[in-house]
């Protein structure tokens, strides 16, 4: 079974999360081979563009300000700053930029309009644009998109039930209001979670739940694996094993088969065995370079060793495109308006991934 669905229920994600190893693994690969090219795999560079000092309390960040975490807080990087730290990613194989200001929310201002044009200049470099800057409104996210952006990030963190135990500073409900606000542009959405933080496998699969229903479906899901950094609230919290790790990452493959999957904190804990096997289940894309905002993540050239070892490629910017479904919401919502969009939307997002998809049917 490999198409999208958006009612799955707990119980049946519990059901592919506990399959015997071996079988989840092939229904994942499986599944990971229809939709995509399983020798390809995304290199994402994520640039901590303003670190420290936030007002919020998720218990897992040290970037939290109410947290004695060692943290050197920054101030917003400047634009030339970040155009020279995506250049040098750009160099090193990596096709998307995601850049994370430690804020609540976007507040229109001079920050604001510095992030903007931070989106005008590494667009120009022809590579894919994240932002992870919190809460932003419909208007802001209209702006990005205007600007360039071409994916916003904001995570749902665990399962509804359990998000309550991790933050209280905002609830649930307004991360999905933030990302209904970004899918009402041409932005798409990435989002996912951290395991690890105490949850239990019913939070895995509730977390799983809640992205399914999302309609569109996120395009990418990241998977964390807690890194507990004293001071913060989770800081003893055990590592979480390799076998959750590939469990969580096949099982996300399975029932979201058109999102892109990716590995992200936590791979310092992982050997090359244990990542090889994570994309083998599923996962399309690793986060490159020494920090992965504040905490630590492989070097880079031991990730293009490990992908020389693999037969990995580093992807090519804009292959995963826009899900055709919001182009045409899109594209229906202005003409009843007898108007035509007023932000660009490259052609590029809007193919679909017929390259890769030729590619993974030819091995299969
Ligand atoms: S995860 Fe983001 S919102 Fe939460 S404390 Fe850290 S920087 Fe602030």
């Amino acid at each position: 079974m490999s198409e999208v669905r958006h009612n799955w229920t707990k119980e049946e994600i519990l059901d592919i999360y506990n399959k015997p190893l071996m079988e989840l693994l092939y229904e994942a690969a499986t599944i990971h081979r229809k939709h995509h090219d399983p020798n390809t795999v995304q290199v994402s560079t994520l640039l901590s563009i303003k670190t420290g000092g936030c007002p919020e309390d998720c218990g897992y960040c040290p970037q939290a300000a109410r947290y004695h975490t060692d943290i050197e807080g920054n101030d917003l990087m400047s634009v030339q700053q970040v155009k020279a730290q995506a250049l040098r990613a750009k160099s090193s194989g990596s096709s998307r930029v995601c850049m994370g200001a430690a804020w609540r929310n976007v507040k229109d201002g001079p920050e604001f309009d510095q992030v903007l044009e931070m989106v005008r200049t590494i667009n120009k470099l022809d590579m894919e644009v994240c932002c992870t800057l919190g809460m932003v409104t419909e208007n802001q996210a209209k702006r990005l998109a205007e600007a360039g952006l071409y994916a916003y990030n904001h995570n749902l963190d665990s399962s509804e039930e359990y998000y309550k135990e991790v933050i209280s500073t905002r609830g649930f409900e307004d991360r999905l209001e933030t990302i209904d606000n970004v899918r009402k542009t041409n932005v798409t959405v990435c989002s996912g979670g951290i395991i690890g933080m105490g949850e239990k496998e019913e939070d895995r699969a509730g977390m799983l739940v809640a992205l399914t229903t999302l309609n569109p479906q996120p395009e990418s899901v990241p998977i964390n694996a807690l890194v507990a950094v004293e001071g913060t609230p989770l800081e003893d919290q055990k590592p979480v094993s390799i076998w959750d790790m590939v469990r969580m990452v096949a099982t996300t493959r399975i029932v979201l088969p058109e999102t892109q999957v990716r590995l992200s904190a936590g791979r310092t804990q992982m050997t090359r065995e244990g990542q090889a096997m994570c994309f083998f289940a599923g996962a399309n894309s690793i986060f490159a370079g020494d920090k992965l905002l504040t905490t630590p993540n492989p070097d880079v050239n031991e990730d293009m060793e490990m992908f020389k070892l693999l037969g990995l490629n580093p992807q090519k910017p804009f292959i995963k495109k826009m899900q055709p479904e919001t182009v045409e919401a899109e594209d229906s919502k202005f003409q009843a308006l007898g108007e035509k969009p007023k932000w660009s939307r490259p052609e590029h997002k809007i193919e679909r991934n017929e390259e890769a998809k030729e590619k993974a049917k030819a091995l299969r």
